[in-house]
């Protein structure tokens, strides 16, 4: 284990901090009582599109089961893991907490499947728009969508929450987006909390993704046993209490499994950093990655996100939603596209060169629920009279 500071508060030299921070993209005088990266956490849980996050889907539709995870719950899994792994390395824990809460926040309806919707309506709508990336929509969300500031739009948040934010973005779009955008145009890394923040993100859905999985009877402790990273903390767990089984045992299971991965992510960062000499914000950002898994545990991961993604995110189960979900934002879409009348005034444009991306941010603002009554509104004859 790592033998870096585990106070909070004390910074390693290489964590990012207020006096290193780049600042705002709109000139505010600095909170006086928390720390600017404590202000944008608050903005962040304070914005319209984190209270969506309750009401869209993570894997599991939003309203198949109380239990399974939402943005939300993932958001604040990603968050508490987050925050672990920066306190163990002297990283900042506000801006780590941040990033996590912010992560999800331009995800559309219904998952991945959304995204996938939106993306291919954009290219035909408009082919030149940009498309549709749901890191790009986060940050958008954050610099433009919300509508909470009497100055300016968006949260105006630090620059390295917003470059953190980004975590992927396409060339072409990265040159619109002025100095968020540059590292991807010159080949150099976000800040290590940014780099936690996207691993934990990992650690939190493959881990949940099991639970949740499991819980709906979609994938069998059977199947999950012969991948060796879930298949030796079960048998761990088995000869530790051999009574136990159920969900108890799944959960055990799982919270080892979380321990385990973020001690490894711990102890492989920390030997990164020592190795590369990294000792400053700025050195992080022209070293290579420095957040990861050691190669081993790294290859486990990926053999348990290999039987996920074949076993459960393509289940037929699965699949059914998948292209449900995208029919019904594809024709949403097509409908207001077809005649921008039917949209609120707000996302009504003149230029109709504009329109599609004002579409667009419309429909990934969605909740599930909201989408699925709005396909209702405009095509559902239910609620005519019968004749
Ligand atoms: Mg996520």
């Amino acid at each position: 284990m790592s033998r870096l500071p585990r106070h909070p508060g004390a910074l390693a030299p290489y964590a990012c901090s207020d006096a290193t921070s780049r600042g705002r993209e709109h000139d505010e005088p600095p909170p006086t009582d928390r720390t600017a990266y404590q202000r944008d956490r608050d903005r962040i849980i304070h914005s319209t599109a984190f209270r969506r996050l309750e009401y869209k889907t993570q894997v599991f539709l939003n309203h198949e089961g109380d239990l399974f995870r939402t943005r939300l719950t993932h958001s604040l899994e990603v968050a508490q893991i987050a925050r672990s792994i920066a306190r163990s390395l002297g990283l900042n824990e506000d801006l780590t907490e941040a990033l996590a809460l912010a992560h999800d926040l331009g995800h559309t309806p219904f998952g991945h499947a959304g995204q996938d919707a939106l993306g291919a309506c954009m290219r035909r709508h408009a082919p030149q728009g940009g498309g549709f990336e749901h890191n790009l929509q986060s940050l958008r969300v954050v610099t433009t969508l919300e509508e909470r500031y009497a100055a300016f739009n968006g949260l105006n948040l630090t620059f390295e929450t917003r470059e953190g934010i980004l975590k992927h973005c396409s060339r072409r779009n990265a040159q619109r987006l002025g100095d968020v955008g540059q590292r991807f145009l010159t080949g150099g890394q976000p800040s290590l909390e940014a780099q936690v923040t996207n691993l934990a993100d990992a650690i939190a859905y493959n881990n949940h993704d099991i639970d949740d999985g499991l819980r709906a009877g979609l994938i069998d402790l059977d199947e999950l046993q012969t991948v060796p990273f879930f298949g030796g903390h079960l048998d761990a767990v088995r000869r530790a209490y051999p009574v136990v089984q159920g969900r108890r045992l799944v959960a055990e299971t799982i919270r080892r499994m979380i321990s385990a991965l973020i001690s490894d992510l711990v102890a492989e960062t920390a030997r990164r950093i020592a190795q590369h000499g990294v000792d400053c914000p700025d050195a992080v950002r022209a070293a290579p990655p420095l957040a990861a898994f050691s190669a081993p545990v790294q290859q486990q991961l990926q053999q348990l996100q290999h039987l996920l993604l074949h076993r459960l995110y393509r289940h037929p189960d699965v699949l059914r939603n998948t292209t449900k979900a995208q029919r019904l934002l594809t024709e949403l879409f097509d409908a207001y596209a077809a005649d921008p009348r039917l949209l609120p005034r707000a996302y009504q444009r003149d230029d109709a060169a504009r329109q599609p991306r004002a579409i667009a941010d419309y429909l990934a603002g969605m909740t599930d629920r909201y989408a699925i009554r709005e396909h209702q509104r405009l095509f559902s004859m239910r609620d005519w009279p019968a004749y």
